[in-house]
């Protein structure tokens, strides 16, 4: 198959659940995303905002309001859960407590009516990839909450699903064993070659796994990119908010050329900021800069914004600076230190603000 062929694809789904009275909820609305084969994709936004139900429309457990899911450019409206290639790992393992690991992970397969030997094998093979061979005969009531998560994650491999489903499958698991597990997933995933849908509500996770992500909120899909795209280029104030620390700046637009505006800023200072696809500003905008795109420097030093140093904050790694820029806007730089050295700033300094290539962008809203 080629590369990058749509697996999934969403069109225009809306579901709606009745709530009580007259009012229902729309836990998605008018969703459109297309996931390539092989991808690790990630869908990110806090909770209520309609991540699980995605998953369980593509799952088959329920049905769209509205719109299609397509699997490899097929509707699969028609088809039950158990006809989909594909497979789920619930938040909570959902793991049978009175059988072994390894009953666990042959459980699809028995139902599927594969021959015992095939099973058995399918087993080892799964046991071996999740590193769990010594603990194959243990009931899964006596292992710990990071084993069962790999006996988890074996038994929705075992049928050997073309895309793999994952709800949250970390949040129950402590900092340290999360940090592994993230890393385990990515081996895993590179490994098989399928498809996985990540689900989970920490932004940093969504980061440093995913291929692409989606940022959701309310029920919609507002930007979907890879995680660079999304970082350095939000393109909505929700986004720009929820992913990474942000400083935001009101303008207005003098000109437009291509994908760039020039935006004048309260202080009189005139900067250059990206556009969002499609996007062509006039009048009133905000603009985004994240504090690592920005350095201090002496006042008048070329900089493009000047302002009052007001409070310097350490942290070991890196150093924030809050500033107070001429308009009376707070404006935060973030460092990195290195050993020994400063940048020479301290509180109270007159200080001058460079803002790196295309640190700048304009939100759409
Ligand atoms: P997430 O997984 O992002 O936390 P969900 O998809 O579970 O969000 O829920 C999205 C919205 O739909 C929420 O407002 C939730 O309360 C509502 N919802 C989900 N399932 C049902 C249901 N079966 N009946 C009524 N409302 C539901
Ligand atoms: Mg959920």
């Amino acid at each position: 198959m080629a590369a990058g062929q749509s697996a999934i694809e969403a069109r225009g789904v809306t579901k709606l659940f009745q709530g009580a009275g007259q009012d229902a909820v729309k836990a998605l609305d008018n969703v459109s995303v297309t996931i390539r084969e092989n991808e690790f994709f990630t869908l990110l936004g806090p909770s209520g905002c309609g991540k699980t139900t995605l998953l369980r429309l593509i799952a088959g457990f329920d049905f769209p309001t509205d719109g299609e899911i397509l699997l490899y450019g097929q509707d699969i409206a028609p088809l039950p859960p158990f006809k989909r290639p594909v497979n789920t790992v619930f938040q909570n393992y959902a793991l049978f407590p009175h059988m072994t690991v390894g009953q666990n992970i042959g459980f699809g397969l028995e139902m599927l009516g594969k021959p015992k030997a095939e099973i058995e094998a399918r087993v080892n093979q799964m046991l071996k990839l999740v590193r769990m061979e010594e603990l194959k005969n243990r009931k899964t009531s006596q292992i710990s909450g990071g084993q069962q998560q790999r006996v988890a994650l074996a038994r929705a491999l075992a049928p050997a699903p073309k895309v793999l489903l994952l709800d949250e499958p970390l949040s129950a698991l402590d900092f340290k064993l999360r940090k592994d597990m993230q890393i385990e997933l990515k081996r895993l995933q590179s490994e098989t070659g399928i498809t996985f849908i990540f689900v989970t509500h920490d932004q940093e996770e969504a980061l440093t796994m995913s291929d692409r992500l989606a940022v959701m909120s309310k029920g919609k899909i507002l930007q979907i990119g890879s995680p660079r795209d999304i970082y350095d280029r939000p393109s909505e104030r929700f986004v720009a908010n929820f992913i990474g620390d942000t400083n935001f700046l009101e303008g207005d637009v003098q000109a437009v050329n291509g994908a760039e505006a020039q935006v004048k800023l309260a202080s009189g200072a005139v900067i250059a900021a990206g556009l969002p696809e499609g996007v062509k500003p006039s009048g009133r905008v905000t603009v985004v800069v994240r504090p690592e795109h920005a350095d201090l420097v002496k006042p008048g030093d070329a900089a493009d914004l000047s302002g009052k140093l007001e409070t310097v904050v350490y942290f070991g790694t890196d150093t924030h600076y809050h500033l107070n820029i001429d308009g009376g806007v707070p404006f935060i730089v973030r460092q990195q230190n290195s050993k020994g050295a400063g940048t020479g700033f301290s509180a109270g300094d007159a200080v001058g603000v460079k803002l790196e290539a295309h640190a700048a962008q304009v939100l759409r809203d």
